[in-house]
């Protein structure tokens, strides 16, 4: 709910100038009428933007700092695994920007082959910190803008729980097994906990088991490589995601993030979007590396183009781009090392409110077995289009 005093425009009086070609709604002193403004920036219409992005919410506890780094660490391990960095090409010149990721490199990062989307990864994690799924940045694959890791996610979250109907349930219900035999599928295809074991936990979580898709992923965690676009920031919003941590901020989509969580919070019941959590308040050291790393490559990519074909020269600076360079790919192999490597300073600990939780320990452990997984299925996630 909103947090804000409501300040309204009548209190401050709009500019008088522009009255001539003053938009629907606004009156012809170029005053707004306060039924006009819609409910979620009413706290903020005549405040500065500075306030809008400011987000209110709690500190996070070291211990759920060192649960979301675990996360955080698998996530950059994932795309480290799937790297590709030849953004135009395996022909054309690069310059010193991914010197050590060229074909006849030596030590030689990259492997070769097509480039199927940017370094941008997704990872989806349920309330007990089970590992529901991946995926990775396609637009390339799909000759798309919109592919984007965390809307492919939360689309394929969805579709998995659709095409997946436990038929051996707990409880009551007319599928519950007879004869003694164990039940098996207690949970749908991926478990949001407190949405699946409602009965057990709180009334709140009951109502969410009556409101189905609307509160399905209510309790995740989407962790992302990268700060998220409008089009992701809708998405997650709409899917009532909890929350979303990235690894990296992205000044190009001005925290988009901040400004839906604070108006939609504002405007009450509906649609929340996801409280965003930068890695610096998570203690992921490689947050402030990335960003520098990104502000060097915006600087210098002007005169050191970051491409060239002798056709044209490119000299955009993109944080797509500089995911592809060397020093990008140096924080994530950085940041990829902590998985196998990470001490816990509170292995048992595990989220309030959810009893059946995994500790950070088993949080751990969890991580490193997906990480394997990963590395099985030798694909970029899915390839399908969600
Ligand atoms: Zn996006």
């Amino acid at each position: 709910m909103g947090d804000d005093d409501g300040a309204t425009a009548r209190d401050e009086g709009a500019s008088a100038m522009g009255t001539e070609t003053h938009t629907a709604g606004q009156a012809p002193d170029g005053q707004v009428p306060d039924e006009s403004i819609p409910r979620g920036l009413k706290p903020f219409w005549n405040k500065p933007v500075s306030e809008l992005v400011r987000l209110d919410e709690p500190p996070i506890a070291e211990p759920a700092q060192e649960r979301h780094r675990i996360y955080s660490f698998l996530l950059a391990a994932v795309i480290l695994n799937y790297w590709n960095g030849n953004k135009y090409g395996e022909a054309g010149d690069y310059g010193d920007w991914r010197a050590n990721q060229l074909l006849a490199a030596q030590p030689r990062l990259y492997k070769g082959g097509s480039y199927l989307g940017h370094n941008i990864a997704a990872l989806a994690v349920d309330a007990e910190g089970r590992i529901i799924d991946y995926d990775f940045n396609h637009n390339d694959l799909f000759d798309s803008s919109v592919e984007h890791a965390e809307s492919r996610l939360v689309r394929r979250v969805f579709a998995l729980n659709q095409i997946y109907e436990p038929w051996q349930v707990d409880g009551d219900s007319p599928k519950r097994g007879r004869g003694g035999v164990p039940q098996r599928q207690e949970h749908k295809v991926f478990a949001t906990s407190l949405t699946d074991r409602a009965e057990r936990v709180t009334p709140r979580s009951a109502e969410k088991v009556a409101s189905g898709y609307s509160t399905l992923l209510s309790d995740v965690t989407v962790y992302t490589s990268l700060e998220s676009c409008a089009q992701c920031t809708g998405i997650m919003c709409l899917a009532s995601v909890k929350e979303v941590v990235y690894l990296q901020p992205d000044d190009s989509q001005f925290l988009i993030g901040n400004i839906m969580r604070r108006t939609t919070r504002a405007q009450g019941p509906g649609f929340i979007a996801p409280r965003p959590i930068a890695g610096d308040e998570i203690g992921f050291a490689y947050f402030r590396d990335l960003a520098e790393g990104n502000r060097d490559f915006g600087r210098r990519v002007e005169h050191e183009p970051f491409y060239q074909n002798g056709v044209k020269a490119v000299k955009t600076p993109s944080v797509t781009s500089y995911l592809c360079t060397d020093n990008a790919y140096q924080n994530f192999a950085a940041a990829s090392a902590e998985v196998n490597g990470m001490s816990l300073q509170h292995p048992d600990y595990r989220p309030d409110l959810v009893p059946s939780a995994l500790t950070n320990q088993q949080a751990l452990a969890m991580a490193t077995d997906f990480l394997t997984y990963v590395k099985s299925v030798r694909n970029r996630g899915t390839s399908h289009r969600v």
